[in-house]
């Protein structure tokens, strides 16, 4: 089939418009049709990428050919007799991971936001022209992407290449002036391109990186001669103010994180904010293998037309969140206490969502496209994520299987990654659960029918027991308490019951707690608490200043209207978990403990 010819011009930056040209040799001669998708894979929302396309027009031989749209996202060209070109100007100013942006600091595209995809062609050889952009501002940018080079120099704009669509667009493009680190792992050139201001320490990231990657390198192929599974790999961080992001690809992936998260020069301790880049990052590199190449029979093809419905996310996702942060003590970047202090603060967040109760990680994944990618004010009250409490079902599964002493979950990923990832053959919605029982050599059922399809709590209080680690609950001692270690302020003696923002207006009012029950709702403005003007800090200050069974008057705005209601306050759940190393753990606690952090 002859190639699919793209063109990317950074058009104008102050406008933030990418102009694409799509050129086949030889259009449908009942006239070409073109499609551009509606969702980017890993990221399961319909998000309807042509509402971003201004002008669309084609030409053929020099002169204009009528091209029309048949649908939201297609459009029809009409017949031509020779080369066909179609020209679209894209609006590209979306600061994320998952589309386009172009200003004078940076452009960057993931390919299902600007390249058409010629009906019929999907198996088509492609190829991309990038241009450098005109003007003094752009004559130091260069080119980050893992894209195969047809002729372009390294990290320089020209020519790339893409043996179809689907390579095509999953290959994200950052062109700026960034800051560039290289590392090896597994034999393979891995490399960090930093764009936005920061003063990262760009040794100590790629030597960090290194041993994480090195260390899931292992994981799946087998030490000390494994190679991944990609010729090179390319971590495209974006340094911003505020911000949070990451989306996985088969040979890179594209990160957005707090410039305050990266490390800093001449300091050698972990802050909780380098920590959690490094577990981002921990994250989307588990992804090379589980999700890009590992995933689901329903990705394979990809339908990007249309929703792609499967109950496995919180395997792909879960899964993964439970092996990003444990990558990071397996390969000795953090150390036991650490960790215990990430997974403390992983089972908070799990505890602290009644919407457990409600909704399967099974039923989440289905209906991530309509929940949890749109979330509500009563989100928490009626959906689970299939990342976190997936990761708890992960960590359940992995410690229970080693209890067992016959298999891990370790050994459960190599058999994935053998029969389907290197393989190429998709996981049917229910492959997972009989490999872990055929490891196991037990039914394992009733585990999945409990904790993924059904909403039970993994009882991860007794299984880490067996590893020599205490499970304790308390109440959060504040707004800012994400779990983990007991702070020193004063333990709260009761509960209100609703998330409150800095302006006081109330995001979630969560199921059965005292404000629900008194009438308060999602977006009431609190105004004041008995008779005295409301601030962020009193209503912080109640769950240590009031007890369990005080009332209290509020008066809250609704929409316009004032009113009051009295709340009864109640007891502070104990939501928060801190986990603990048992001082006198038997030898056989002590030794599985080892094997899982340190095998
Ligand atoms: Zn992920």
């Amino acid at each position: 089939m002859q190639a699919t010819h793209y063109q990317v011009a950074a058009l104008d930056p102050n406008a933030h418009l990418f102009e694409v040209r799509c050129t086949i040799d030889d259009p449908d001669p009942q006239g070409q049709r073109y499609r551009l998708a509606a969702w980017i894979p890993g990221s399961y929302l319909i998000r309807e990428f042509a509402r971003q396309f201004v002008h669309v027009r084609a030409e053929s031989a020099g002169a204009a050919v009528a091209i029309t749209k048949e649908a939201k996202d297609v459009w029809r060209a009409a017949p031509a007799a020779a080369a066909l070109t179609v020209i679209a100007q894209v609006y590209a100013y979306d600061l994320s991971v998952r589309t386009a942006y172009f200003d004078r600091t940076r452009a960057y595209f993931n390919g299902t936001s600007l390249f058409l995809l010629p009906e019929g062609r999907d198996g088509a050889p492609c190829t991309v022209e990038l241009l450098r952009p005109d003007g003094d501002d752009f004559v130091e940018w260069r080119v980050a992407t893992t894209l195969a080079s047809d002729g372009a120099t390294p990290h320089g704009f020209g020519r790339y290449k893409a043996a179809d669509y689907d390579e095509l667009i999953d290959h994200p493009v950052e062109m700026s002036d960034f800051a560039l680190a290289a590392f090896a792992a597994g034999g393979v050139r891995h490399e960090i391109a930093i764009s936005g201001r920061h003063h990262a320490d760009l040794e100590r990231l790629a030597r960090d990186l290194a041993r994480i990657c090195q260390w899931q390198i292992d994981l799946f192929g087998g030490a000390p001669s494994s190679r991944p599974p990609f010729d090179r790999y390319l971590f495209q961080i974006t340094a911003v103010g505020d911000g949070y992001g990451g989306l996985e690809h088969r040979s890179s992936t594209s990160l957005m994180c707090r410039r305050d998260e990266l490390p800093v020069r001449g300091r050698s301790e972990i802050s909780d904010g380098y920590l959690h880049l490094l577990g981002l990052a921990s994250h989307e590199y588990f992804h090379s293998w589980n999700v890009k190449r590992i995933k689901p029979s329903v990705f394979m093809p990809y339908d990007l037309a249309r929703e792609a419905y499967t109950r496995q996310l919180w395997a792909f996702e879960g899964i993964t969140s439970y092996y990003d942060d444990l990558a990071l003590v397996r390969s000795g970047v953090i150390d036991d206490a650490q960790y215990l202090e990430l997974l403390g603060r992983a089972i908070s967040q799990v505890l602290r969502t009644p919407g457990r109760h409600r909704q399967s990680i099974g039923d989440s994944s289905f209906d991530a496209w309509i929940k949890f990618y749109r979330q509500d004010e009563n989100s928490p009250n009626a959906i689970v994520s299939y990342y976190a409490k997936g990761s708890l079902v992960a960590l359940a599964l992995d410690l229970a299987l080693r209890s067992a002493g016959r298999t891990s979950l370790d050994d459960v990923m190599r058999a994935l990654w053998r029969r389907h990832g290197s393989a190429g053959v998709g996981v049917p919605e229910d492959a997972i659960e009989s490999i872990v029982g055929e490891l196991a050599g037990a039914d394992m059922r009733a585990f999945f029918a409990r904790y993924v399809h059904g909403t039970d709590d993994p009882p991860l209080d007794d299984l880490l027991a067996a590893f020599g680690i205490d499970w304790h609950l308390r109440a959060a001692s504040g707004a800012g308490d994400r779990g983990g270690k007991p702070s020193s302020s004063a333990a709260p003696a009761c509960w209100f019951g609703a998330r409150v923002a800095k302006d006081l207006t109330l995001q979630h009012v969560f199921t059965g707690s005292p404000a629900q029950r008194a009438g308060l709702a999602a977006r009431d403005v609190l105004v004041a608490i008995d008779g005295v003007r409301a601030s962020a800090e009193s209503v912080d200050a109640l769950a240590t200043t009031r007890g369990a069974g005080e009332r209290i008057s509020v008066h809250a705005f609704r929409r316009d209207e004032l009113f009051a209601v009295d709340v009864e306050l109640a007891s502070a759940p104990l939501d928060t978990c801190y986990l603990a190393p048992k001082l006198d753990a038997p030898g056989t606690a002590a030794a599985l403990r080892q094997a899982w952090l340190h095998g």
